[in-house]
């Protein structure tokens, strides 16, 4: 099922084009659709389409998605389920050397993680762009017989050099003036495996001069001896991306091809392209029209594929999941919600240049979404005793405990209260004890009384230290008659209110803290070799002592421990039995956003 629309829209100039397109009408009027991609004459006889926009997400399955890839899925996606249109998932295969079919699996899994669907009305949307190589050639042959298409056979050097730059014109290729009959003749030598890897390649004859670089007779085909994860060996001919995206998006009737800032310049060839082959009976009308929106850039979050594989490689994390990792999976594992991350893609909108976000957006998002569902839990993350030395005296016996209760969440009836026991022996966190509190220190030092949240108020006395000074237990007396829910829990006021759990019904967990995995905002910015600027504390294990309620946690259940934060009980290694715990985010940022 696809997402349910969230309530809130960001406004954005991608809107405000779909919208000004639906108005006129022009789209869904006479755009046909035949139900599956295809050329002029597949969708001639058709009927109007349905759709009200057609829009893709094309992911080359060449690496595993990471958080610009949701941004992306999120509008695409997004767009055409608030507008009435269909998304399609293409998988942009037509490099037969980076593929490979674990990808494809790893990008299917994700987009349905992430709440979207390519299922329309039992129709699936899922398509493989080397399903049309058949096309793209029959294209490349009416370009070449309508004397827009060459073969080249300068070398790559030459070819580089005769393009020219910015400020100088580029210079016709020798190859320029074949006649079309001896381009076809090439072409379907260069199909025939006759002529070797890197030999000639098909270019568009445009116009060498051209103040866009892209428009200079631009490459369509190469010669590339590979086995296709697809298509197997029955070509050694490619096209080339900036050939084959427009004609996928033409073949399935897109409306809308968003993609990111740096197309901007090869939009003149997209229409040129698409203009010619209709021009030539191949495709149908009206054509897709390419829209560019600035990528995401989140501060300290590399998403350069080649650099996330080198950190896995090398060992700087522990996998492409690890919880530390920007792609879905590593996202998905730190805990982050579907919810949450598309929160976070409408929250950042849709714009015109590429600026950087600060990362807090995706925290916020997520502590929106968990602070109205996630069930409450105390937790002590660096555990130090706390033994109420008085327990025997005031309830009979040293191995007496007291039933507690708490609300699993101040605002979800739904769910029953936890319960958990108080006892003479407890745990608190290290860091609520001070022999000698700094001023504003408000929890436990000698002398002090605190309460312990949902239990009582308790006087500390003292600690025990080892030989070395350390402290190794805390020791307070319990106040009598200050059970919370009492009438007499008010009648002592205190200034600190302190977590904890007792040793008799504590579970231990491995619970993971982790943070940023770089120490910069921009961390490969500027040619900056990222491993420069590696956070060595990244990821940080305790042995944590958590309440009875977690005995029974199911991976990827998500809880907030009080006043430490959201976690989620592991998906890979949280068994019942062995907890583990990863901390997706805190209550708030350290850096106060
Ligand atoms: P590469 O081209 O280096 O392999 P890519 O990130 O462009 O990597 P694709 O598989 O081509 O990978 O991307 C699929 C889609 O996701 C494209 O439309 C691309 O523009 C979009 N996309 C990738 N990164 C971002 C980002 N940071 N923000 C928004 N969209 C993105
Ligand atoms: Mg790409």
């Amino acid at each position: 099922m696809t997402a349910p629309a969230d309530e809130h829209k960001t406004q954005h100039f991608l809107r405000q084009i779909i919208e000004r397109d639906l108005e006129q009408q022009g789209l869904a009027g006479d755009r046909r659709f035949a139900g599956t991609p295809g050329d002029a004459a597949h969708h001639a006889a058709a009927a109007p389409d349905t759709a009200r926009i057609r829009t893709r997400f094309p992911p080359e399955p060449n690496g595993y998605l990471h958080i610009g890839h949701a941004k992306s899925i999120c509008l695409n996606f997004g767009l055409a389920r608030d507008y009435g249109g269909v998304c399609h998932l293409r998988f942009d295969d037509t490099n037969p050397e980076k593929e490979e079919q674990e990808y494809v699996d790893a990008i299917i899994e994700a987009v349905r993680w992430l709440g979207f669907d390519w299922n329309v009305g039992g129709v699936s949307h899922l398509f493989y762009a080397s399903d049309y190589f058949d096309f793209m050639y029959r294209a490349a042959e009416a370009l070449i017989t309508d004397g827009l298409a060459y073969v080249d056979e300068q070398s790559a050097e030459a070819m580089r050099h005769n393009r020219g730059d910015f400020n100088t014109p580029g210079t016709d290729s020798p190859f320029r003036s074949r006649s079309p009959a001896e381009n076809l003749a090439r072409f379907r030598e260069m199909r025939d495996g006759l002529h070797a890897d890197g030999a000639m390649v098909l270019r568009a004859k445009i116009d060498m001069a051209s103040p866009n670089i892209n428009l200079r007779d631009p490459a369509l085909y190469r010669i590339k001896r590979a086995t296709h994860h697809n298509t197997g060996d029955r070509w050694c001919i490619y096209p080339m991306y900036t050939y084959a995206h427009p004609i996928e998006d033409a073949l399935e009737r897109i409306t809308h091809s968003i993609c990111t800032l740096e197309f901007e310049d090869q939009r003149p060839f997209y229409d040129w392209l698409l203009e010619q082959l209709a021009r030539l009976g191949l495709l149908a009308h009206p054509l897709p029209r390419q829209y560019e929106f600035g990528r995401l850039n989140l501060t300290g979050v590399m998403t350069s594929k080649r650099k996330l594989k080198a950190l896995v490689d090398e060992g700087h994390v522990q996998g492409w999941d690890d919880p530390r990792m920007p792609t879905l999976f590593g996202l998905r594992r730190r805990g982050y919600t579907p919810e949450s991350l598309r929160a976070m893609a409408d929250a950042t909108g849709a714009s015109k240049t590429n600026a950087w976000i600060d990362r807090s957006v995706l925290d916020i998002a997520l502590r929106d979404d968990l602070e109205s569902r996630a069930p409450r839990a105390m937790a002590v993350l660096d555990p130090l005793p706390l033994v109420l030395d008085n327990w025997a005296e005031v309830y009979g016996s040293a191995d007496h405990l007291e039933a507690c209760s708490a609300p699993a969440h101040p605002q979800r009836d739904d769910l029953p209260p936890r319960r958990f026991m108080l006892g003479q022996r407890l745990w608190i966190e290290r860091e609520d004890f001070a022999e000698l509190p700094p001023k504003g220190f408000f929890r436990l030092f000698p002398g002090n009384k605190v309460r312990l949240k949902y239990g009582l108020i308790v006087e500390c006395t003292g600690c025990d230290k080892d030989a070395q000074g350390a402290v190794t237990a805390v020791h307070a007396r319990v106040v009598p008659d200050t059970r919370s829910g009492t009438p007499g829990a008010d009648a002592v006021k205190v200034k600190g209110t302190i977590t904890w759990v007792a040793d008799a019904d504590a579970v231990p967990a491995e619970v993971r803290l982790f943070d940023v995995l770089f120490t910069e905002d921009q961390p490969d910015a500027g040619g900056r070799d990222f491993r420069d600027v590696l956070n060595p504390a990244s990821r940080q294990v305790v042995q944590a002592r958590l309440e009875p309620g977690l005995a029974t946690a199911q991976p990827e259940d998500r809880v907030q421990f009080e006043r430490h934060g959201y976690f989620v009980a592991d998906r890979v290694d949280h068994q019942p039995g062995r907890p583990v715990f990863n901390r997706i985010t805190p209550l708030k940022d350290s850096r106060g956003r």
